[in-house]
């Protein structure tokens, strides 16, 4: 199998078969992703020839297994789905010819990658295969989407997620705690229950800002233009984001970049992560959660 650099997927991805079809992000300019930066380039396509030979094997392994985990493939690389439609079309076919048993295929999208689709192609999308994005939403905050360099603003979330949901393909967000900064988590919070209080993600995953000096973000906290939350209040902010999401979700922080394990489904288990994490606010210490926080050493 072809895979470059490091490979990124989520948690829920773990018995996906991960195809290889993009490498690093075209965007790549998020100020506090330092993700990709082991890539010598910022965004490049597979050769056909290179996905090609990746099922061709894979359907190797899968005969001789007797079959995967499961019967979905995940495209690797930060937004695959900004390929055209053409392209994930061509790609979607591959797999199908390669891995019959296969019936959704998942990958990591930005909200702009949905844009310049039409309804229409969403749909045929759709029917392609293609269910279950995982969007690193990050947050509803405008003033936090500008800083941080999005790319988009709280209301193309809205709108563009509002479209998969017409074409019937559901997706998962990621949420990233304290990228509103000192003081600001709760009004971040909140801006994001709000948000997804109108859409239908499948899950909310809370990763914890972890920055590291390579980040440009680094260098905004060294000229004072911007300042991290505590380790405290990054949990009162998720505390507040569980209590105001209104949707039937599911709700995990499960990445390494959370010192705590949670997840539980919206509304019924909502007041059980609300105790543990009044626990965690009330009996954990800042120097516990930032010596936890220091050794993160990588997402
Ligand atoms: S956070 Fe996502 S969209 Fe932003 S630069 Fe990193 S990989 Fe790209």
């Amino acid at each position: 199998m072809h895979y470059t650099g490091t490979i990124w997927r989520p948690p829920y991805e773990a018995t996906s078969l991960l195809l290889e079809v993009t490498a690093g992000c075209t965007h790549h300019k998020c100020k506090f992703c330092t993700l990709y930066n082991d890539l010598p380039f910022k965004f490049k396509l597979s050769p056909f020839e290179d996905i090609e030979a990746d099922l061709k094997e894979a359907s190797v392994i899968y005969k001789r297994w007797g079959g995967f985990r499961s019967n979905r493939v995940f495209l690797t690389g930060a937004n695959p789905f900004v390929l055209s439609f053409e392209k994930l079309m061509d790609i979607s076919r591959l797999i199908h010819k390669y891995l019959p048993n296969v019936k959704t295929i998942g990958s990591f999208a930005r909200v702009t990658d949905v844009t310049p689709k039409t309804d229409e192609q969403l749909q045929k999308l759709h029917e392609a295969g293609y269910d279950g994005l995982t969007i690193g939403i990050e947050t509803g905050d405008d003033e936090a989407l500008a800083f941080m360099n999005k790319g988009y603003k709280a209301s193309d979330i809205v709108t563009q997620c509002k479209r998969l949901d017409k074409a019937g393909i559901h997706y998962s967000f990621f949420y990233l705690t304290s990228i509103s900064g000192a003081g600001r988590g709760e009004i971040g919070a909140k801006a994001t229950a709000e948000i997804c209080n109108q859409l239908h993600p499948i899950e909310v995953g809370a990763n914890m800002l972890t920055i590291y000096p390579d980040s440009e973000l680094y260098q905004e906290i060294l000229h004072g233009n911007w300042k991290e939350e505590s380790e405290i209040e990054k949990y009162k902010e998720i505390r507040t984001l569980v209590e105001n999401l209104e949707i039937p979700t599911i709700f995990g922080a499960l990445g390494a970049s959370n010192a705590f394990q949670l997840q539980g489904e919206l509304p019924k288990d909502k007041k059980k992560l609300l105790s543990i994490l009044d626990e965690i606010i009330d009996t954990v210490s800042e120097d516990e959660l930032k010596k936890y926080r220091d050794s993160v050493y990588h997402l």
